[in-house]
């Protein structure tokens, strides 16, 4: 039995088989053999091309009934890299110099050809096709199974280096138990992916590919942020026991709550709304008594799909979230897509980049893809009046590029009204403060638009120049750092003094050591998971503002992270005492 101790990221204890994927590009270690095995190799490496080959036909097969036949050219261009002479060439020759292994042989050559490719514009867009055979060859060659539209025959326990958030939708429903994977953090969208399907995850568990075996039995404990190995029956009956508390306790809080509101000791409202991803999650809202859907991260319909969602299939998924949530209000994010929420090559709108997150992500990719962007946008404000509709735009850094997203949203009403759709004209229309940027310009911006949403996870990020994602480097994912809170202060103080709403719907705002500092800096609306809808009120039915206010001048003036979380956990502790 062994214990993996990593960062619990959506509650819940499983116990099942460990199903291991192997990760995509994973370094390759060059493996040198005797002159005697060359040919050998070299016939390897041939029968490996034409099994990549035959898989690629299969996808092809299995795969265009639903992405379409547009996506067949991306099969074939695949296979014509395969199949090509001079790639082939390269690597018999790198197999003889090394003599070496083939899959050594062909990441060497395949390395190259993508450095090659990155160097120029115009090619670069080809890297992720070399990726994607590149790991098909890799899975062939040493006999892994692939992370992609992965099929369980029987219901398991993911085990993964790393797991992207289009991996994790793709999965088909009720097979997967739980996930386990060595990276990610608590605010990758993995984690968010796993929380809002409620399968229990634990990320950040640093050797855990390396010990554990397919097959293996395993307990993945989502809320303490553990996984146990070939667990004994004293250690199963206590997971058991901790996860029936669990479902116990939760039933218990929703049903004490329900039918009251989220307001302070002196009666103060306080707005309690739900981040979502899938449309079925506004029930869960409504179930556990939030306000409003404050965040509606779209792009998930994309990765559901592996294809662009067509404009009625837009339409159904905002008209039906609309029409369950009314009088309530829905506040539909446009695309995040980019960086991690890309799909891969069979579909996807992103091309390789360097430094995705800094890259072609989000609104930016919106105005790369005007037809993807209009489509969504018209949708939007045709499910207007279905219900309470609002606009959220991401990823906004500047006043222009609002002004561009406004420009369009004009155009795409201009095209609604002349072909007679009914349409709200006066749908709210709000930007995530999400870059660093933009809160430093929060006044500017208040004056534009008609609420604020701010985005803590990519804030602290950008502001921080830490990968959300990146577990070596999870420690340094500070909320608690003063220039993070300074310009969620700032943002706050802009939205009021313009008289605009101000929500925080970044994971931070669902952390109860962070609730009375946010309270105390002035905020009056949370967007958070709807699972802690429940657990937020009761905080919030315990907190006097007077205190939230004197805490926050407080912390606002320590200028050490340390010390400001001393203070919160321990005032959060009391408080809930
Ligand atoms: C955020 O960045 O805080 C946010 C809510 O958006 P996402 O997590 O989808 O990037
Ligand atoms: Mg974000």
């Amino acid at each position: 039995m062994d214990r993996f101790k990593g960062i619990g990221v959506s509650r819940g204890v499983a116990v099942g088989d460990a199903f291991v994927i192997e990760s995509e590009r994973m370094p390759v270690r060059p493996r040198y053999i005797p002159e005697d095995q060359i040919e050998a190799e070299v016939e390897r490496y041939d029968s490996a091309v034409v099994a990549a080959i035959e898989g690629i036909r299969d996808d092809q097969r299995r795969l265009t009934p639903r992405l379409g036949e547009e996506y067949l050219a991306i099969f074939e261009t695949h296979i014509r890299m395969l199949d090509d002479r001079s790639l082939r060439d390269r690597v018999v020759e790198r197999i003889r110099a090394g003599p070496m292994a083939a899959e050594a042989a062909a990441d060497e050559v395949l390395r190259q050809h993508i450095q090659l490719l990155f160097e120029d514009k115009s090619t670069a867009r080809w890297v992720s096709d070399i990726y994607d055979i590149q790991s098909r060859l890799h899975r062939i060659l040493l006999g892994r199974s692939s992370g992609d539209l992965v099929e369980l025959a029987e219901p398991a326990i993911i085990v993964a280096e790393n797991l992207t958030p289009s991996q994790t939708v793709a999965f088909e429903r009720g097979k997967v138990l739980a996930i386990a994977m060595e990276a990610g953090g608590e605010t990758s969208h993995t984690a968010i992916i796993a929380n809002a399907l409620g399968i229990p995850a634990v990320v950040g568990l640093r050797g855990l590919t390396a010990g554990v075996r397919a097959g293996d039995r395993l307990i993945v404990d989502g809320g303490a942020g553990e996984v146990v190995t070939e667990p004994d029956q004293a250690i199963l009956a206590q997971y058991v026991q901790i996860e029936h508390d669990i479902v116990e306790s939760d039933r218990q809080l929703i049903d004490e709550l329900h039918e009251l509101p989220a307001e302070t000791v002196a009666g103060r409202r306080i707005t309690l709304y739900a981040n979502i991803e899938f449309p079925y999650e506004v029930q869960t809202a409504l179930d556990n008594g939030a306000e409003g859907i404050g965040l509606y991260r779209t792009e998930y319909l994309y990765m559901e799909k592996g294809r662009e969602p067509t404009e009625e299939e837009h339409f159904e998924a905002y008209r039906s979230a609309a029409a369950l949530m009314w009088p309530r209000p829905v506040v539909i994010r446009t695309f995040d897509l980019g960086a991690d929420k890309a799909t891969d090559s069979t579909g996807g709108p992103v091309t390789a980049e360097p430094n995705p997150f800094l890259g072609c992500r989000s609104i930016r990719l919106c105005f790369d893809r005007i037809g993807m962007f209009k489509a969504q946008l018209r949708a939007i404000l045709r499910a207007s009046v279905h219900g309470y509709v609002k606009i959220l735009f991401p990823m906004i850094t500047s006043l222009t590029e609002l002004k561009r997203a406004k420009d369009i949203l004009a155009e795409v009403r201009e095209e609604l009204d002349t072909e007679g759709y009914p349409f709200e004209p006066d749908v709210e229309v709000g930007v995530m403060i999400e870059v660093p940027g933009a809160a430093v310009m929060a006044d500017a911006f208040a004056r534009e638009v008609d609420f604020f949403s701010i985005g803590t996870n990519d804030l602290i990020q950008y502001t921080l120049a830490v990968d959300r994602g990146n577990p070596v480097v999870s420690d340094l994912f500070q909320p608690a750092h003063p220039a993070v809170m300074k310009l969620i202060k700032h943002t706050i103080e802009a939205g009021d003094a313009a008289g605009i709403p101000v929500a925080v719907c970044g994971q931070m705002s669902g952390d109860l050591s962070y609730l009375i500092l946010l309270l105390g800096l002035g905020l009056r609306q949370f967007s958070t998971s709807p699972k802690i809808t429940p657990e937020l009120k009761r905080a919030i039915r315990l907190i006097k503002i007077e205190e939230a206010r004197e805490i926050a001048s407080e912390v606002m003036k320590e200028p050490s992270i340390e010390r400001t979380i001393e203070i919160l956990t321990t005032r959060s502790r009391e408080l809930m005492k």
